[in-house]
């Protein structure tokens, strides 16, 4: 249920059970130790571990809409152990131990989102039961082996990965043409605006100032401006995704791309013995293109799968319920689960992530400037966003931990081309991923389209 003056921007927001009231805004001028700009994860959790911290520390949690209405409150709820470009800082041996030691904070990471969201009083349907990941061709199911191995040579365990043949994988989830494929217990499942929402009135209740409906126009040292205020700060810290690139100056530091999303009707103890997730672990198959799915505490199907860059990193917060890349998201659905051919989409909708050049994430302070700024995920946030406010916390706090050591601390990543190259060049390289999915799956070789997919795009 929403207020009469929230849209609703995801399914996850009309579910929740009070109605959004967007709080008020930032006027006029104010003095906090610490600005935070963007009430998504990333920012909701730095201000919870700064404020557990240090409970006398000013914070102020500044957003353009209201918590949570960025990707934080439409995501798929996979609060998983990965995001891109670790695989990659695991294999160099220059970076291997900083990201293996990253990599075990990632499981960690998963639970801790479970404990402190519990420990605040959040019911966000939290649920670890892990996630499932199908190949459903040949070379998808190779590609997952090789990663299955690649982990197994870099320490991890079968605790930590096992692998499922086909009779082993539909004992867990009955996905149609599944060969086989992973399944790591790394992963729980959630209900994304139960805890950004959560977070927020948590936090309110702790101290910490939250100002809604509140554009940060320009973000300097010791500074932020919005069309009705200003705070000044020791430190302030860019929290903002997929939406930096409206900041003046960041138009080409992280490109917004959309994800697409349904959820069906909640679906009958029929269904559920047909299809299998019990104990709600999550799902995918291993395509370039993309896809992702959750079983919900209240028995719907919420799947997604990769959508669009718009040109001149264009954000949409609201999509036509007609629009080609909900059919392109449904027949994906039924690829997986055919059964659910008569089964009613009762929600789309759709958000940006954040992707830089070399889609690997970043937390970086200046301890000099006061400023900081985390971004990156490309679509694997949940869990990590929680690891990195852990991370700039310390930061701020001018610690050196473990944590300030890993491998996405300061780790800069080089701007997008400037348009109309950014514009072309992604989407043909997104498209061939999908050519090269659609091949494999006709079992022909998805020859160079996979090739160029592979050399451009981080799974
Ligand atoms: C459809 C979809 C599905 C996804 N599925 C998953 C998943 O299953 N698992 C997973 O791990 N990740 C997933 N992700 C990614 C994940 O949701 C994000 O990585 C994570 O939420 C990022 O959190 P954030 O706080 O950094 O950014 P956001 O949640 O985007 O928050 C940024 C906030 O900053 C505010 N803001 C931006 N600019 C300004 C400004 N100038 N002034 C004031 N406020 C500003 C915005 O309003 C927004 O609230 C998905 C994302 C989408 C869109």
């Amino acid at each position: 249920m929403a207020s009469e003056n929230f849209r609703s921007p995801s399914f996850w927001f009309s579910d929740l059970e009070e109605p959004v009231v967007p709080r008020a805004p930032l006027e006029g001028d104010a003095q906090f130790d610490v600005a935070i700009v963007g009430a998504g994860y990333t920012g909701l959790w730095t201000a919870y571990y700064l404020n557990k911290r240090e409970p006398g520390c000013r914070i102020a949690v500044v957003d353009a809409e209201v918590a949570g209405f960025g990707a934080s409150g439409r995501n798929g709820g996979w609060c998983a152990y990965h995001f891109s470009g670790l695989e990659s800082l695991m294999a160099d041996p220059n970076t291997r131990e900083r990201a293996l030691a990253l990599q075990r904070a990632m499981f960690d990471a998963v639970d801790e989102v479970g404990r402190a969201s519990a420990a605040a009083g959040i019911d966000c349907d939290y649920a670890k039961g892990g996630a499932l990941i199908a190949g459903r061709s040949r070379p998808d199911l190779e590609r997952l082996r090789e990663e299955y191995e690649e982990m197994l040579d870099l320490g991890f365990s079968e605790d930590d990965f096992t692998w499922l043949d086909a009779s082993a994988f539909a004992e867990r989830a009955r996905i149609d043409g599944a060969l086989g494929g992973l399944y790591s217990p790394h992963c729980a499942a959630l209900q994304p605006a139960k805890l950004a929402c959560g977070l927020a009135s948590f936090l309110e209740a702790r101290g910490v100032s939250v100002f809604e409906q509140s554009p940060v126009r320009t973000i300097a040292k010791g500074i932020i401006t919005t069309d009705r205020g200003r705070i000044r700060a020791e430190n302030v810290l860019r929290c903002t995704e997929g939406y930096t690139c409206r900041l003046p100056g960041l138009k080409r530091a992280i490109m917004p791309l959309h994800s697409m999303m349904i959820a069906t009707e909640p679906l009958p103890d029929s269904i559920w013995k047909e299809i299998g997730l019990h104990g709600r672990p999550t799902f995918a198959d291993r395509r370039r293109s993309v896809t992702y799915g959750q079983r919900t505490a209240d028995d719907r199907l919420t799947f997604g799968t990769r959508g669009n860059y718009y040109y001149g990193s264009g954000l949409r917060d609201y999509f036509d319920p007609n629009s080609p890349s909900f059919a392109h998201t449904h027949s994906a659905l039924l690829e997986l689960f055919p059964s659910l051919n008569d089964v009613e989409i009762t929600h789309r909708w759709g958000g940006a992530i954040g992707v830089t050049r070399d889609w690997a994430p970043f937390v970086r302070f200046d301890p000099r400037t006061g400023l900081g700024a985390v971004g990156g995920f490309a679509g694997n946030g949940v869990a990590a966003a929680n690891l990195a406010g852990r991370t700039l916390v310390e930061l701020v706090l001018r610690e050196t931990t473990e944590r300030t050591s890993f491998a996405w601390v300061n780790h800069a990543s080089r701007n997008w081309e400037p348009e109309p190259l950014r514009w072309l060049g992604f989407n043909a390289v997104l498209t061939m991923g999908e050519w090269a999915d659609a091949a494999e799956q006709k079992g022909r070789d998805a020859g160079l389209y996979g090739r160029i997919f592979e050399a451009f795009v981080a799974h």
